[in-house]
């Protein structure tokens, strides 16, 4: 079997996404200095320009050299003590990891498990909150997409939970996987910590720790015991101020960064989320309508438009058909992490993406299911996918009409080529 072809590599996984050409070309910079009177032109409109993404006026954006799970710990360790009372929800593997960091760093974590598939639990935290009349529970935390299950939460939920019960614990919510590509309002949904990195919706590699603090939790800082050196907030507001860092920062990536935000901004927000649905409703045809598969969602309100776990018929393994993707048709496909190994493979569809290049991936994870045993109808998932896009605005989230197809077809000259 060929194990190499030209062309590119299809790269499908929930993270790291596509790096658009623009961006690529962007980061190929000459190193430069980091302490030139120049510098703060591109860090301080990269930090202004974040906030927009997080859709917060009154916070403050940090960036790390690290990943999302270093803006995780520069979140915890500059607003918590040890012993601190957190809640938290563990549906998935990056839920889990985000509580597992909490107990390392010493907090005392109230964990509700939920099954994998779910998302945050609205009613319990409730409870709990409500219950909690001493207010020790100092942080709250939500992981809004988990990537592990392809499960959205609604965190405006999370945040009427806590109104309700009069709470006034931070908020902190795990981002990584949906900001710039599903709805975030930091400051509508007054979210204090908001985590997330360069390697998903922001179409960059990884290496960015994105980290937005609302001013509630800046004013926690003082008082919070936890010990932090690299990731200490009050070094990066000093050096932030007059446009450095305290340390030396990851220069093309901040150029890449410029670039991909430039791309979202040109784009618009909303219209990201419109077409993220769009994309992500055709791969749901495609797994449910197509193949007759189950999501690891166990229902449409936890979907998630950035990436779909596929559940596969017992006896099929999961890590036999990404091997098989990978290998035979270059395509890498998500793998099932901790309990969801060897049961599911995920599909990424969030970032630099379009229906033709998912179509590639559908058409790709179908013939390695086939390949390894998995009973299909050949070509199902396409026509599926392919039915839901043709029928479907990607903007305005409504159907078309055959006329309307008819003309955007000729209009954009794709029916004569
Ligand atoms: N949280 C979520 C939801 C993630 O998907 C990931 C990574 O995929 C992380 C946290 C950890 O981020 P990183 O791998 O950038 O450290």
């Amino acid at each position: 079997m060929p194990t190499r072809m030209p062309g590119r590599n299809g790269l499908f996984v929930p993270g790291p996404t596509n790096v658009p050409d623009r961006v690529q070309r962007a980061m190929l910079v000459a190193m430069e200095d980091h302490r030139s009177s120049k510098f703060p032109e591109l860090s301080m409109s990269v930090l202004r320009d974040l906030k927009k993404v997080f859709k917060t006026e009154t916070g403050q954006a940090f960036i790390f050299p690290s990943s999302g799970t270093g803006a995780w710990e520069a979140a915890f360790s500059n607003t918590l003590s040890p012993g601190d009372k957190v809640l938290a929800s563990r549906f998935g593997q990056f839920s889990h990891l985000w509580i597992d960091m909490a107990q390392r760093l010493g907090y005392d974590v109230e964990v509700v498990d939920v099954e994998w598939g779910e998302g945050v639990p609205l009613e319990r935290y409730e409870q709990i909150l409500r219950a909690d009349k001493r207010h020790e529970i100092k942080a709250v935390l939500a992981c809004h997409n988990e990537t592990a299950t392809g499960v959205t939460s609604d965190i405006a939920g999370v945040r009427k939970a806590l109104d309700e019960a009069h709470h006034p614990a931070l908020l902190y919510v795990d981002a990584v996987s949906s900001l710039a590509s599903i709805d975030f309002r930091m400051d509508e949904w007054q979210i204090d910590l908001a985590v997330s990195g360069s390697q998903k919706g922001l179409m960059l590699p990884a290496g960015l720790g994105i980290l937005g603090v609302s001013q509630k939790a800046l004013q926690a800082m003082p008082n919070a015991k936890s010990r932090r050196c690299y990731f200490d907030l009050a070094d990066m507001i000093k050096a932030n101020a007059s446009g450095y860092f305290p340390y030396t920062p990851a220069l093309p990536m901040l150029y890449g960064l410029r670039e991909s935000l430039n791309m979202i901004f040109e784009e618009g927000l909303d219209t990201i989320f419109a077409r993220q649905h769009y994309l992500a409703q055709g791969v749901r045809a495609a797994v449910m309508e197509g193949w007759r598969l189950k999501l690891c969602a166990r229902s449409p309100k936890w979907y998630s438009d950035t990436v779909s776990a596929v559940l596969l018929p017992e006896g099929i393994n999961g890590a036999h058909v990404i091997d098989v993707a990978f290998r035979r048709y270059n395509l890498a496909l998500g793998a099932g992490l901790a309990r969801l190994a060897g049961k599911v493979f995920r599909i990424g569809h969030l970032g630099d993406l379009n229906e033709i290049m998912l179509m590639g991936a559908i058409a790709g994870a179908e013939m390695a299911m086939l390949d390894v045993g998995v009973g299909l109808t050949p070509g199902s998932a396409v026509a599926a996918a392919s039915n839901y896009w043709r029928t479907h605005d990607p903007i305005a989230k409504k159907k078309v009409s055959q006329e309307q197809q008819f003309y955007a077809a000729h209009s954009t000259g794709s029916i004569h080529g």
